[in-house]
């Protein structure tokens, strides 16, 4: 079967995390210090603080701007469950955008309709490694005085018009196994601001700013030497690993070019899209149980990222902290989406057969 992630690591990874278990220092030190000052450069921000992992990253983000009871924060329906858990978690209210049909991101039109005077922050979701409009967003940011809070956990080294995913206010990354970039689990913020950095700092560790020094209400948000160590190889390698990632992309689009019923997902202007995922939205003429059997009847396992907007789980559906805009695009997409393996480790082979077993699926799935 070829799968959607496929893991393995090189024998750099093995030395470096070998190194950490014979330096004894296996909690938060060094490593952890030299993965964050090589994480603020591949996303051209002035810090970057690491995190045990993507979900409590999302949380002190939002803590750090003092957001809680009563606050407003505008976010995606179409993302993994965290974005919105985080939201209810520091007590403030998940207000439900719609999202566009170009790169299924967070719509700027939809957000505008959504603010109030209680809104504090605009959370919006890099989904599949492609960055939203943070462009037009940051505008309606600057007009309207609220925080950003980049959910980049499929969008490490992403970018749109040059400005880097996790640069535009606080920049949230996961760094759990199936991400583009790993160390089992694990998170990072990115900020331009000292102070904001010097904060994160201290409530990831207790609170705490010198020994026994208790300055803020604080958690334990660690990550450990042996995580970063797992993780700085890879850093290095990144940009052709995301080379890749791109290969793959336009192979499967040039070779599914002809498939009627199946729309292919496109990097747009001004966009360094990082493939996280390759996921194909199926015209309404087609199953998607039928398509994702046929697929494994083919030898390829497919992803369904998401096959529910977070607001339709019975928990969250009428939860008096979580408001639902217009989600008409996002309803519509979350039927529909099917994501194909992509990952740097397919070979040219495998994505031919990626690419017939898409086209057999296509033509014989249909509803009816
Ligand atoms: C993975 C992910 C998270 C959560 O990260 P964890 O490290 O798994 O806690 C949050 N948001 C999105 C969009 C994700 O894909």
């Amino acid at each position: 079967m070829i799968n959607v992630t496929s893991l393995s690591f090189d024998k750099e990874v093995e030395d470096s995390v070998l190194g950490v278990i014979r330096s004894g220092n296996i909690a938060q030190g060094p490593k952890v210090r030299e993965f964050e000052e090589k994480f603020a450069q591949l996303s051209n921000t002035k810090h970057a603080v690491a995190l045990n992992n993507g979900t409590t990253s999302l949380i002190a983000s939002l803590q750090v701007l003092g957001i809680g009871l009563g606050d407003e924060v505008i976010t995606s329906p179409f993302t993994f469950i965290a974005t919105i858990n985080a939201i209810l978690s520091t007590g403030a209210t998940a207000i439900l955008a719609d999202i566009n049909l170009e790169d299924f991101n967070i719509d700027v039109e939809s957000i505008k309709s959504l603010i109030t005077p209680r809104t504090k922050a605009i959370m919006p979701v890099h989904l599949y490694g492609q960055m939203a409009n943070m462009i037009e967003i940051e505008k309606i940011a600057i007009e309207h005085n609220l925080f950003i809070v980049e959910d980049s956990a499929q969008s490490h080294g992403a970018s749109i018009e040059g400005r880097m995913a996790g640069s535009f206010g606080l920049g949230s990354f996961s760094f759990y196994a199936t991400k583009n970039l790993t160390t089992g689990e694990g998170g990072i913020i990115t900020t331009n601001d000292d102070s904001i950095a010097e904060e994160l700092r201290i409530l990831r560790n207790q609170g705490m700013r010198s020994k026994y020094e208790y300055v803020m209400q604080g958690n334990n948000y660690r990550m450990t030497d042996l995580q970063a160590a797992l993780v700085i190889p890879q850093l290095n390698k990144y940009e052709t690993v995301i080379q890749k990632r791109s290969f793959n992309a336009s192979y499967l689009n040039n070779a599914l070019s002809d498939c009627d019923s199946l729309v292919t997902p496109s990097q747009l202007p001004g966009r360094k899209h990082v493939w996280h995922q390759f996921t194909i939205a199926l015209e309404e003429n087609l199953n998607r149980q039928t398509f994702v059997e046929n697929m494994a009847g083919q030898g390829i396992n497919v992803g369904i990222y998401y096959p529910a907007l977070v607001c339709d789980y019975q928990l969250y559906s009428n939860h008096p902290l979580v408001k639902q805009g217009n989600m008409s695009n996002a309803r519509s997409l979350a039927k529909r989406v099917v994501s194909l393996p992509i990952h740097e480790k397919l070979t040219e082979s495998e994505l031919l057969e990626i690419a017939k077993a898409t086209k057999y699926s296509e033509e014989n799935s249909n509803e009816n």
